[in-house]
C-alpha cells in the first residue's frame, strides 16, 4: 500500500510505478474510490489505430455515455510530467468513466474497485466488438 505520491506505508516490495497516476487520480477526484487499470489486448489494438473507442454496442452506450478517449502517453508508466495529458480529459468532465493509454491499457475509474473492474471488463467487450466490426466492414 502507498500514499497518494506512491511512497510506500505497508508492504515488502518497491511500488509499481503505475501509482504515479493512481495517486493523482484518487488525489485530485474526489469522487473516484475505486481504480481497476488492465493490459487488455482490444482495447490496446483500438488504441493503437483510433482516437477514441465509439460505444458501438447498447449496452456500452448506455453505461458510458460518452466514446472513451485515447491519451498518448509515451512512457511506460504515466509520469508527473504526463499527468497534464490525462488533467485535461478528465477536468472536462470529472465523471469519465474511463480513458486508454495509448498502446498501454484501460483506465476505469468508479466510487469503488468492484465496478471500476465492471466498467474495465465492458470497455474490452466493446473493444473486441469495435474492432471486429472494423475489420468486416473493410471486405
Ligand atoms: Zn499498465
Amino acid at each position: 500500500m502507498t500514499d497518494f505520491d506512491g511512497n510506500l506505508l505497508e508492504g515488502l516490495y518497491k511500488p509499481t510505478q503505475e501509482s504515479t497516476l493512481h495517486g493523482n487520480l484518487y488525489r485530485r477526484y474526489q469522487n473516484i474510490g475505486g481504480i481497476v487499470h488492465t493490459h487488455s489486448p482490444y482495447a490496446i489494438l483500438v488504441s493503437l489505430n483510433f482516437k477514441e473507442l465509439e460505444l458501438v454496442t447498447m449496452h456500452a452506450a448506455l453505461k458510458l455515455k460518452k466514446p472513451v478517449k485515447i491519451i498518448d502517453v509515451t512512457t511506460q508508466a504515466v509520469t508527473t510530467e504526463e499527468l497534464p495529458k490525462i488533467f485535461a480529459v478528465m477536468d472536462q468532465d470529472p465523471s469519465t468513466a474511463a480513458f486508454i493509454l495509448q498502446g498501454h491499457g484501460i483506465v476505469a475509474m468508479a466510487s469503488n474497485a468492484v465496478k471500476a473492474g465492471q466498467i474495465a471488463e465492458l470497455i474490452e467487450e466493446t473493444a473486441q466488438i469495435f474492432w471486429n466490426q472494423k475489420l468486416f466492414q473493410k471486405k
